[in-house]
C-alpha cells in the first residue's frame, strides 16, 4: 500500500457495515459490505477536538470547505466543479400566503450538472481516483448519471451509464457531451441495475449505484454541514427531503449526528424531524414504513415526473427507516398532478423553476401542515435537489393548467 499524506487533524479510519458493524479498510477499493451485502459506512477519527474555526476552510465556496470532515486523503485526486455552498433562500412571498413565520429552500438547483447528485459523484469520482480506478458504471434515474458522465470527464476516467429509455432526453444528450458509454434499458432503475451486473461480469469498472460504494454518501453529508452553517448553527424544526435511493436523507442525518459529537452543535439542540417525501407512482418506503410490507424487496414501482424518486428497491431502505425513527420524522407521498401544482406554485411566486422532486417537498409541507403534523410556527425547510431544465419535454406546456 502507498503511504499517502494524512490531513493533519483528522483521518479517515474504517469502514463500517451498516447492518453488522464490520469493520472494513478504507484504503483498498470496497463495495457492499462483504458480510452482509449491505452499504459501508465512513468514520473518522480525530487526533484532538476540532473547532468549527479549524474545520472549515472559510476560503472555499463549495463543498469542500468541508474537506477535513471528508474522505479524500490526498487533495491532488480532488475531482471538482465547485459544487455545493449552494443558496439558502427564503419564501417570503409563499410563507405569507400559507401564514408561515419561517419557510426556507436550500437551492441545490444550482449545482455543476444541475442537482444535488453532484455532490454526491465529486466525491465518489475523487475517491476512484485516488484508489486508482480508471473507470465507473452506473445505473440511473437521471442525475447521477450525468454528474458522474462529467465529473468523470473531469476526473479523466471513462464513464459507462445505464438510464431507462424513458428517461427525458436532456438527459442522454448531457452524458453524450461529456463522452460516456450510454446505455438505454426498458424499464426501472432496478432493471438498470440488473444490465449493470451484465456489462460488468468481469467487475473491471466501478460499480457507482447509490450506497454500493461508500463515498457518495460523504460527498452528500456536506449539505448537513452547510445547513447548520448557514443557518448561524441552529437547525430547523422540520427537514422535508425527496428520498429515492436515500443518501441525502441518510447524509444530512450522518452530518448532523457528526457535528453533535465534534461539539458543533449546542449539546441541548434538538434536531429537526426528517420527512421522507415519495412519488405515488413509486413509493416502496411508504408502503414499508405503514407496515403493508416487510420490506422494498419486491416493490414494484411505475415512473414519474419526478425520475429522481422512481427507485422501488432502495439498498438504503432501513438506514432510512432509521433516520425517519430516530428523528421522529414521517413519510409523504405526492401525486404527479400535485407536482405539477408546486412546480407552478414555486415558479409564480418564488421565481424558483424547480424539479418535481423539490415541487413534491413543498407540497408535502402543504401536506403535513392540513393535517397538523407540521405547525405554522415551526421552521421548516425544503430542500430541492434539482433544476428543472432537463425535465422539460415532460412538463412542457403544463404551467397554465
Ligand atoms: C436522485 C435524486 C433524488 C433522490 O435522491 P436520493 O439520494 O437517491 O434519495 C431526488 N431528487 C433529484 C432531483 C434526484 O436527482
Ligand atoms: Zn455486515
Amino acid at each position: 500500500m502507498n503511504h499517502i499524506a494524512l490531513p493533519p487533524l483528522t483521518r479517515l479510519h474504517a469502514l463500517h457495515c451498516a447492518n453488522c458493524s464490520t469493520v472494513y479498510s478504507p484504503f483498498e477499493l470496497q463495495g457492499v459490505s462483504a458480510c452482509c451485502q449491505q452499504p459501508l459506512v465512513a468514520d473518522y477519527k480525530l487526533r484532538r477536538p476540532l473547532s468549527r474555526e479549524e474545520g472549515i476552510n472559510l476560503a472555499d465556496h463549495s463543498m469542500w470547505r468541508y474537506g477535513a470532515l471528508l474522505p479524500l486523503l490526498d487533495e491532488a485526486n480532488k475531482v471538482t466543479l465547485g459544487e455545493g455552498f449552494t443558496p439558502l433562500l427564503a419564501l417570503p412571498r409563499l410563507a405569507a400566503r400559507y401564514d408561515l413565520s419561517a419557510l426556507l429552500l436550500k437551492d441545490e438547483g444550482q449545482n455543476p450538472t444541475g442537482s444535488f447528485k453532484a455532490r454526491g459523484l465529486s466525491m465518489a469520482i475523487s475517491k476512484a481516483k485516488e484508489l486508482g480506478v480508471e473507470g465507473c458504471i452506473i445505473p440511473t434515474a437521471g442525475n447521477a448519471g450525468v454528474a458522474m458522465a462529467a465529473y468523470c470527464a473531469r476526473g479523466g476516467l471513462s464513464a459507462t451509464v445505464v438510464m431507462p429509455r424513458h428517461t427525458p432526453e436532456a438527459f442522454k444528450e448531457e452524458c453524450y457531451w461529456y463522452g460516456a458509454s450510454v446505455e438505454l434499458v426498458d424499464g426501472l432503475i432496478n432493471d438498470c441495475a440488473a444490465r449493470v451486473r451484465q456489462l460488468n461480469a468481469k467487475g473491471e469498472l466501478l460499480d457507482i449505484s447509490t450506497l454500493k460504494e461508500p463515498y457518495r454518501l460523504e460527498g452528500k453529508k456536506t449539505m448537513g454541514y452547510e445547513l447548520a452553517e448557514q443557518l448561524g448553527w441552529e437547525l430547523p424544526d422540520v427537514l422535508l427531503y425527496p428520498a429515492g435511493g436515500g443518501t441525502g436523507l441518510i447524509g444530512i442525518w450522518k452530518a448532523f449526528q457528526e457535528m453533535q459529537a465534534l461539539g458543533w452543535l449546542a449539546p441541548d439542540a434538538k434536531l429537526p424531524r426528517m420527512v421522507a417525501v415519495q412519488a405515488e407512482n413509486c413509493c416502496p418506503l411508504l408502503e414499508t414504513y405503514l407496515g403493508h410490507q416487510p420490506n422494498c424487496l419486491s416493490y414494484n414501482g411505475r415512473p414519474t415526473l419526478a425520475n429522481g424518486l422512481a427507485v422501488p428497491r432502495p439498498l438504503g431502505e432501513a438506514l432510512m427507516l432509521q433516520v425517519l425513527q430516530e428523528s421522529c420524522g414521517t413519510v409523504v407521498a405526492i401525486s404527479e398532478e400535485e407536482m405539477l401544482a408546486g412546480m407552478r406554485e414555486l415558479g409564480r411566486h418564488e421565481g424558483l423553476f424547480v424539479a418535481p422532486e423539490g415541487a413534491a417537498v413543498w407540497m408535502a409541507a402543504r401536506r403535513l401542515l392540513a393535517q397538523g403534523w407540521l405547525h405554522p410556527s415551526e421552521r421548516i425547510l425544503l430542500l430541492n435537489t434539482g433544476s428543472a431544465q432537463k425535465y422539460l419535454s415532460n412538463v412542457a406546456g403544463r404551467a397554465w393548467e
